[in-house]
């Protein structure tokens, strides 16, 4: 007996699909040690469109039109300098540029989400991987134009694990250092290139107890009416904005993982250590002494199959029937018992790596 995936596609060496600059300091973080591999999450051959068949926009499939892209990358400044100076990538270079004559949320940070797209986003398994209106401006056609150059929400997102929210933990935690990283090396570049104070103070705002701004503080986040407040935020690069972004590039581009540990705060030195103990949970197979049933949700079913969700609505597991009927036996009693005990009511054995990637997905739970 062996629970099947919904999706068998070819692999990927997640590593290598790290961008640039993130690749090398991720692997002198982890000391050289990989990354997990998620081979299920397949963007050239996406493994979230439908098969043939099917609605393309339903049940848990993406809009081949959008893919996962319904998104609006925020690019620190450095990476913003990386794609411009990407000559190998020329639709990566317009589409950076397409979305600096917009002129929306451009800051000497990066190239910022703007109110609009913030009001209308709200990953939602109705909008996510579905809503058009909500299409990246880096997607073409089902590629990614600044693949190279992309900050740390695309860089970790992936629709599949190969183990769940095991691995799905290690990187969220990888996408919270990144994220933290781009922000102090924006910071860093802003404060090295000579940001005028005026400008540094729109970029850090403070809000009030419930979340308002304080009066007079003003947020870059859209299409300046002013053009002096446009002035103000960017001094001395105003009308010069490329030339900045490719001079934070300049600036970031050499750095090792110690130079931008260097040039961050003291939040980026405290998840290196969290980032490196969630790759080793990831290896750890162990098996937990009792389990009980998750939250599982059945999908669909057919005379052979069942299809539950448990950590994500987007990598359920397709279930042998004669598995899905002894999941009860999974109670809380001790686990060897459970085994053997569901076996028996089975007719055939249980396998140990059955129950681990129930474990792994969330469709059985540690008590
Ligand atoms: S930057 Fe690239 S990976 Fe990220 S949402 Fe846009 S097209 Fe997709």
């Amino acid at each position: 007996m062996a629970s099947e995936r919904v999706h068998l596609p070819v692999c990927d060496d997640t590593a290598a699909m790290l961008p640039v600059m993130q690749a090398r300091w991720v692997s002198e973080l982890l000391a050289g040690d990989a990354v997990p591999r998620e081979p299920n999450a397949t963007c050239d051959d996406c493994a979230m469109l439908p098969p043939p068949g099917e609605a393309p926009v339903g049940g848990h499939w993406f809009n081949p039109g959008t893919r996962c892209c319904t998104y609006l990358p925020e690019l620190a400044n450095f990476l913003v300098g990386g794609s411009l100076e990407d000559v190998e990538h020329p639709d990566g270079i317009s589409s950076v540029r397409a979305r600096m004559a917009e002129g929306v949320a451009v800051t000497p940070m990066g190239l910022l989400q703007g109110e609009d797209f913030r009001a209308r986003y709200d990953g939602s398994a109705e909008t996510f991987g579905r809503s058009e209106s909500l299409l990246c401006p880096h997607y073409d056609d089902g590629r990614c134009t600044v693949r190279r150059h992309r900050e740390s929400t695309c860089a970790t997102w992936f629709c599949k694990h190969t183990r769940g929210a095991v691995h799905k933990a290690f990187w969220n935690r990888l996408h919270q250092l990144l994220r933290t990283a781009e922000r102090d090396l924006a910071r860093h570049c802003a404060v090295e290139l000579g940001v005028p104070v005026e400008g540094l103070a729109m970029m850090h705002p403070m809000y009030a107890v419930d979340g308002s701004l304080r009066a007079h503080d003003v947020v870059p986040t859209d299409r300046p009416d002013d053009p002096s407040l446009y002035a103000r935020l960017w001094g001395p690069w105003a009308g010069r904005e490329e030339a900045y972004y490719r001079a934070c590039y300049a600036i970031v581009a050499p750095m090792s993982w110690a130079d931008v540990l260097a040039a961050s705060g003291s939040e980026l030195r405290a998840l290196a250590p969290v980032v490196r103990h969630a790759l080793g949970v990831t290896r750890d197979e162990s098996m937990p002494a009792r389990v009980r049933l998750g939250g599982l949700n059945v999908v669909s079913l057919s005379a052979d199959h069942v299809r539950v969700q448990g950590y994500s609505f987007l990598d359920p597991l397709d279930l042998p029937r004669k598995l899905f009927d002894v999941l009860h036996h999974f109670d809380g009693r001790p686990l060897v018992e459970a085994i053997a005990t569901a076996s028996a009511a089975a007719g055939e054995p249980v396998p140990e790596g059955a129950v681990r990637m129930l474990i792994d997905f969330g469709v059985l739970r540690a008590v």
